[in-house]
């Protein structure tokens, strides 16, 4: 697969307000990862001015860090969350390193930061992240079955080798979670078991953007997974098996 077609910017901000969080940071507009299901694709593209398809650009907002350092001495303290439209441990991060430096501008201040990845190239930055004081990590896991995962997600990191990376920052002595969302089909229970050990909590989300993924559902034959008792029932089968491991569980739809 050729890579994606990639830009050098300049953001005029990076410290943004989030509607999840108190604010997001960005430090790319497009995503690698290109996941069918993605949320941001149905507005980013035309937000961007880009013509070719979700997940085959990206902008890398080579100022992030600069940027952040200047906006953060002028916020009222608020959590952080990397990254709403993008996954910022995509692969161009190897190249930029935006959101290690990012992270670096954040390390020993009194921001809460959130980040959420599918990602294993966040181990890169395991000791930037220590030094944040209150930090968690979480990592998006659909499914338990790799086959669902590489039908619907590009780019990311094999399920096995994220929750290994949960371990990892939890043994570390940093918070830790699950995003079990958009539910993909699979075994909640073996789910559960997998992640036991791993995570402090998981939240459960169900698939909300269906017109954009019918499609590929179809194709997979995949679709009886987009009936609301489907997602009723994966939820609860989910909750139940984490909640008898003591897990903590949210369910956020
Ligand atoms: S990792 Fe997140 S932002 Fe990137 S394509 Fe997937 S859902 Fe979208």
């Amino acid at each position: 697969m050729p890579g994606p077609v990639v830009r050098e910017i300049e953001a005029k901000s990076i410290l943004n307000a989030s509607k999840i969080y108190d604010y997001c940071v960005n430090p790319y507009t497009g995503c690698q990862v290109g996941c069918a299901y993605c949320y941001a694709a149905l507005f980013m593209r035309r937000y961007s001015g880009h013509s070719e398809p979700w997940g085959d650009f990206v902008d890398a907002k080579v100022n992030a860090p600069a940027l952040l350092a200047r906006q953060i001495v002028k916020a009222r303290r608020g959590k952080i969350w990397f990254s709403s439209v993008c996954d910022s441990y995509q692969p161009l991060e190897e190249r930029y390193g935006l959101t290690r430096r990012s992270l670096e501008v954040l390390a020993g201040r009194d921001f809460p930061v959130v980040i959420q990845t599918k990602s294993v190239r966040i181990r890169r930055d395991i000791d930037v992240i220590r030094r944040i004081p209150e930090v968690e990590v979480g990592f998006s896991v659909a499914s338990d079955d790799e086959s669902i995962i590489r039908a619907f997600e590009r780019t990311s990191s094999p399920v096995a080798e994220r929750i290994e990376a949960l371990r990892e920052f939890r043994a570390a002595g940093v918070a830790t979670y699950a995003f079990a969302g958009p539910l993909l089909p699979g075994n909640p229970e073996r789910l559960a078991a997998l992640l036991d050990g791993a995570v402090d909590r998981v939240l459960i989300d169900r698939m909300n953007y269906v017109p954009a993924v019918r499609a590929l559902y179809a194709r997979q034959g995949l679709l009886a997974a987009l009936t609301d008792a489907f997602f009723r029932d994966q939820a609860d089968r989910l909750a139940k098996a984490l909640r008898a491991r003591g897990i903590a569980v949210e369910k956020v739809f």
